[in-house]
């Protein structure tokens, strides 16, 4: 059997493309100096892990990353650090990921979408059964990876852990995933995950963000009063098992194994007739409404590509956030040495002043 990839400092890699950025530091495509072979490293900033003491939560999240083997979950191969960086060396996934996939093909077909759905379930079905369950909290199109086969894996672990502990990052990124038990912060189990697998599912059928907005407060109202609006050309059975998974009380949302077992997926092992709502005998003309009406404006949902180009804003706004914060902090320094220097100069005039005085 091949052996994975190592390596014990960024001498041993080849850096050769920057594949993201995100937070907390930039993913790129690497390969290991000594065999060749290809991996994904992630760079994560040492320095805002420290700020925000998330350095023993790091290590936590490290180790369990290394405990997770699952053929549908990104492996992590190796770590290491210097003194601006923790380096994650993990699986390469030559497909790109998902949220690429569905911005070139603009929503997917139901086999396709149910094929993907399916494949992320079995990252979930893993993770929720483990001894010490895990929660990924963070499951989008952007954390769904594909490999030479065009399979699913599951990336980005921990990561919502670490935002969630960083407080001064408290609600900054894209809000139109979160589940509404989230919003309200009434604490919150491994059915957050179901609930952000209707929301990828809705996103996969229909290209469309289903709680986004211009706004925070209007995404916050749709997520909260599940103000879920299905195209009328929608699969019925995709509709049945989003309204299924995106359910207000966490306690009614189908659990990952009956999800996989819902008509909309067992359909996918057979052809879906076409794939279209007219060879299925077509639906109802006009929007319709999903589950509760929130009163709010029926306006067509933004698109995935909008919701991601939002949370980037967002992102760039945080990292100027900590560089303004990074100035003044400068600023106040270099005060404080201004300062210390009149101090020592006063000291001085005094003490030229006493030396004249008394030793002249
Ligand atoms: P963040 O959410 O902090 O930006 P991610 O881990 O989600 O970081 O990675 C950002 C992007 O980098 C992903 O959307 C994907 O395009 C790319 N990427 C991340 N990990 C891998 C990997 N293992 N293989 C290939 N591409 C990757
Ligand atoms: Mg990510």
């Amino acid at each position: 059997m091949a052996s994975d990839p190592r390596a014990k400092g960024a001498e041993d890699l080849q850096f050769e493309k920057c594949l993201g950025r995100g937070y907390f530091g930039e993913v790129w495509q690497a390969q290991t100096k000594s065999d060749r072979k290809a991996v994904a490293v992630k760079k994560v900033r040492l320095q805002l892990i420290l700020e925000n003491q998330l350095l023993d939560q790091l290590k936590r999240e490290i180790n369990i990353l290394y405990s997770l083997q699952h053929p549908r979950i990104v492996r992590l191969f190796f770590h290491f650090e210097d003194k601006y960086f923790v380096y994650l060396g993990m699986e390469f996934c030559i497909g790109g990921s998902l949220f690429d996939k569905l911005q070139k093909s603009e929503k997917f077909s139901c086999q396709r979408a149910a094929n993907y759905f399916l494949q992320t379930c079995e990252a979930l079905d893993y993770l929720h059964h483990l001894p010490d369950k895990v929660i990924h909290r963070d499951i989008k199109p952007e954390n769904i990876l594909l490999d030479a086969n065009d399979s699913a894996k599951l990336a980005d672990f921990g990561w919502a852990n670490l935002l969630e502990q960083d407080k001064r990052r408290t609600f900054c990124g894209t809000l139109d995933y979160l589940a509404p038990e989230m919003i309200r912060g009434t604490g919150h189990d491994e059915s957050v995950d179901m609930w952000t697998m209707g929301v990828l599912l809705y996103e996969m059928l229909t290209g469309q963000s289903p709680f986004g907005s211009q706004s925070k407060e209007t995404t916050c109202k749709r997520i909260v009063h599940v103000d879920l609006l299905f195209p009328s050309e929608m699969d019925q059975d995709g509709r049945d098992l989003i309204a299924k998974l995106c359910r207000k009380n966490p306690a009614e949302r189908l659990k990952v194994r009956e999800a996989m077992a819902h008509e909309f997926i067992a359909r996918s092992g057979d052809s879906f007739a076409g794939d279209s709502a007219a060879a299925r005998g077509g639906y109802p003309p006009g929007p319709e409404k999903g589950i509760t009406a929130a009163g709010d404006e029926d306006l067509p949902r933004p698109s995935v590509v909008a919701r991601k180009l939002r949370s980037e804003c967002e992102k760039l706004g945080g990292e100027k956030e900590h560089l303004m914060q990074a100035i003044q902090n400068m600023e106040d320094q270099i005060q404080k040495q201004k300062d210390l220097l009149r101090d020592a100069e006063a000291q001085d005039c005094i003490m030229l002043h006493v030396y004249k005085v008394y030793v002249l």
